[in-house]
């Protein structure tokens, strides 16, 4: 699963409280639940859709091998709004199905029963029924989600990930609509209605969690790796945009069969777009992407749909489908990988020094991430409830490599991936498959980075001795470990010293010194000999083999050398961060300066463009006017948004070109920010302007939306509400203008909790969560929850108020 960027923020800020007790990290077996049968087989039968009543009917015939003796009642996962009609004698307890079977069956007997059921689903689990409800862009459609607990919503099964089983889907949809699922298509067949009914049948093992359905008017564009299909699925409307998105697909399925050396274990690959997604489902064989297909000029912004969600769904075939958690609080063991996975296919598609700097490009971008969650609450890798599986699986994992080697690597993710295929495996079976491959026990590794919390935070001197040529650093790791108890007096930890191999370079007028130190105490000193001439720069862990914090004060010219000659890319990041605390020293601007704009690689370049803007304007100035007409998008929106902190005429002028003349949304949304900061006579007729303007994902809206929240601009509220029912930004402006202390704009906000439109209503419950502080939120909710009509947003609200209640 991958969401959007600012839903992960969002699910970061709302993941549950849990706690792990240090005797029992090694372990997290636990989370695992028990159960008294194999499931083996389901056949899932879904017709008659009803999207006023959002219902359906539905048939499943379980296959299941009985692991007690005497097994006379089986349990399954079924949503208490499935109204089961069956024969069977049944009985329900919640969300808990008992089927009584007609007579007990021994330990390893196989039993076959069929339930039927009139499902109706309203919580938006499970299945999500979209109405085009006057949006363009949204046909008429249903899909479903499982990941975590959520299949049983739309049929009874057992709801967990540690019991895999093979299933077929068949589904009966309306004229001129596709039912898309997991496996191969076995058959169509059209009715005299013209409905057709589409018999899907994924006959390799996988979890529950897994079970897809769309239900859309679809077009196929159809494409192959080594002759087994990939299809993808689109609106009729999206299909020029299909394949120039979609078509590295077969590449990266080449790639990562031959990095892990398994290959692509199922019968085909489906990618299927749909509405109002959170981004992207890793459905086995059968993924469920969001519809913003970017078209021919979007792909200068770089789009993350590309960089990140494509290969990051398809990474879980391996990662988390054939081999899968055995429980949640391993699922890093999915997402850490399907995180990692993009990182490599870049490095590999690009080869070379490029690759090298794709790779190290994408991993930056995680430990930005991480660090931000990090800030928030410290959690340990694997734990259930984890914050960061996502951007610190990757991290840990790029670290791994770079400790084991490439080949070493790779040879121990085949080894995981072959000893558990088709199955379920915990973070310590990770661990076996390395030592097996290796012959390295790696449970110090594991230990601090995966069962402990934290990363080192190094604070490095140095000294250098001219008469014994020996340059002394003294390396601290001053990372504290401030974890609080939980309730139940449980509490992570953060390691007193990381134990690593590190990596030291140090610059002279004579050549570089290297050298490899073991780092293994709180306090560690480390003797570089053989350095003949003073240092004229020194690189504390050459190529960022260590996911670390870096405290290290050094003389401008040694961060200038290393800016230049450093390939590195999270070097010179920590490296251009030094040196954009300097702005009062010219040659810290100077070296800037030339990296704005002669870098070899754009990410670097953008960063020193970002940094030119604390400097004096006759420093900055010269760099950026190069900046904005660089051939990195990236490199121009980065200079016209430091053209706005710049400010004067010149910047003001040079923004408004970027604003009128530049192909990227990027830049132009860049540039409505810097006039609005530069400008502000023309500030609003801008905005007005800005708001008219289409671009991909609204981009160019968005930098509207920024500057109204920002400047909290109230003349322009209805501007905004006419845009309310369009896009989720604009019903989160009317939060932030509300939380300035609009009443307008809080009372039209309330009403949307109301409308007649599905998705404007989740909208605004969404910024009432989100968007507004909640002494603000909370009164409202409660005088308007009893009047509400849609039972929806009634029961939304209502969970929302007693989540408050109780704290979380
Ligand atoms: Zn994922």
């Amino acid at each position: 699963m991958r969401l959007l960027p600012l839903l992960l923020a969002i699910a970061w800020a709302a993941s549950p409280l849990n706690a792990q007790s240090n005797a029992e990290r090694m372990s997290n077996d636990r989370y695992t639940r028990s159960h008294d049968y194999d499931l083996i087989h389901q056949r899932i039968e879904v017709s008659r859709f009803n999207w006023d009543s959002t219902s359906f009917d539905g048939r499943v015939t379980t296959t299941l091998v009985a692991l007690r003796p005497g097994l006379d009642s089986v349990i399954l996962d079924a949503g208490a709004k499935l109204q089961i009609t069956s024969t069977l004698r049944t009985s329900r307890h919640g969300d808990t199905l008992v089927v009584f079977l007609p007579k007990p069956i021994a330990f390893g007997d196989t039993a076959r029963f069929t339930v039927t059921y009139h499902g109706v689903v309203t919580s938006g689990k499970g299945l999500t029924f979209i109405s085009p409800e006057g949006r363009p862009h949204r046909p008429r459609q249903i899909w479903s989600q499982g990941e975590d607990h959520d299949n049983h919503y739309w049929f009874p099964t057992y709801d967990f990930p540690n019991d895999k089983m093979t299933w077929e889907l068949v589904a009966t949809v309306p004229k001129g609509m596709t039912a898309v699922s997991n496996g191969r298509l076995g058959s169509v067949v059209t009715a005299k209605d013209s409905s057709r009914t589409f018999t899907w049948l994924q006959d390799k093992p996988s979890a529950t969690y897994l079970v897809s359905i769309v239900v859309a008017p679809l077009a196929k564009v159809h494409d192959t790796w080594r002759g087994i299909p990939v299809d993808y699925y689109v609106y009729h409307e999206d299909s020029a945009l299909a394949r120039p998105l979609f078509q590295f697909t077969p590449d990266m399925i080449e790639s990562y069969s031959r990095l892990t050396g398994v290959n692509y274990p199922w019968a085909k690959y489906a990618q299927t777009t749909v509405a109002d997604f959170f981004g992207g489902m890793e459905n086995v064989s059968a993924t469920t992407l969001v519809d913003w297909l970017p078209s021919a000029r979007d792909y200068q912004d770089r789009p993350w749909y590309l960089w990140i969600l494509i290969p990051h769904e398809l990474s879980h075939q391996w990662f988390g489908d054939y081999v899968t958690t055995e429980n949640w609080a391993n699922m890093w063991l999915n997402e850490g990988f399907a995180e990692f996975m993009p990182g490599q296919y870049w490095a590999h598609k690009l080869g070379g020094g490029g690759g090298a700097r794709a790779e190290e490009d994408y991993y930056l971008d995680e430990y930005d991430q991480f660090m931000q969650i990090d800030r928030e609450r410290r959690m340990p890798l694997a734990s259930l409830g984890s914050n960061n599986i996502y951007p610190k699986g990757a991290l840990v994992l790029q670290m791994l490599k770079q400790y084991l080697g490439e080949q070493r690597f790779w040879a121990s993710v085949n080894r995981y991936l072959k000893a558990h295929a088709f199955e379920n495996a915990t973070t310590d079976d990770m661990r076996q498959a390395v030592l097996e491959a290796t012959g390295e026990n790696l449970d110090w590794f594991w230990d601090q980075w995966i069962y402990q919390a934290g990363y080192p935070e190094f604070s490095v001197t140095t000294k250098y001795d001219s008469s014994t040529a020996t340059l002394t650093l003294a390396v601290q790791q001053v990372q504290q470990d401030s974890l609080k108890a939980d309730s139940t007096g449980l509490r992570y930890t953060t390691p007193a010293a990381f134990r690593m191999p590190v990596s030291l370079r140090v610059g002279t007028a004579a050549g570089d010194v290297t050298m490899r130190a073991q780092l293994s105490r709180r306090q560690d000193t480390i003797l570089v000999r053989d350095v003949k001439s003073a240092p004229t720069m020194v690189v504390f862990d050459a190529g960022n083999a260590i996911l670390k914090q870096l405290s290290f004060d050094q003389p401008t010219a040694w961060l200038a050398t290393q800016l230049q000659r450093d390939a590195n890319l999270w070097n010179r990041h920590w490296v251009i961060a030094q040196l954009s605390q300097r702005s009062k020293d010219a040659a810290a601007g100077a070296a800037l300066a030339q990296a704005a704009t002669s870098a070899d690689y754009f990410r670097i370049r953008v960063a020193a463009v970002a940094a030119l803007a604390e400097f004096p304007r006759t420093v900055a100035l010269p760099a950026l006017q190069g900046a904005v007409t660089d051939t990195s998008a990236q490199v121009r929106a980065a200079a016209v948004e430091a053209l706005g902190s710049v400010g004067g005429p010149e910047a003001a002028a040079l923004a408004r070109q970027a604003w009128t003349r530049d192909s990227s949304a990027a830049v132009r949304a860049a540039a409505v920010i810097a006039l609005a900061l530069t400008d502000s006579a023309d500030r609003r007729a801008l905005v007005l302007q800005a708001l008219q303007t289409p671009s991909y994902r609204d981009a160019i809206q968005n930098g509207a939306y920024r500057v109204i929240a920002q400047t909290g601009d109230t003349s322009l509220v209805d501007t905004v509400e006419a845009r309310a029912g369009q896009d989720h930004f604009a019903v989160h402006v009317l939060a932030a203008l509300g939380a300035r202390g609009n009443a307008r704009a809080l009372d039209l906000l309330v009403r949307h909790l109301d409308d007649e439109r599905t998705q404007v209503r989740r909208w605004a419950l969404e910024a009432f969560r989100y968007s507004l502080p909640r002494p603000l939120a909370q009164p409202k909710l409660q005088a308007v929850s009893a009047a509400l009509k849609f039972a929806d947003t009634k029961e939304a609200v209502a969970e929302l108020l007693r989540d408050w209640q109780t704290g979380s």
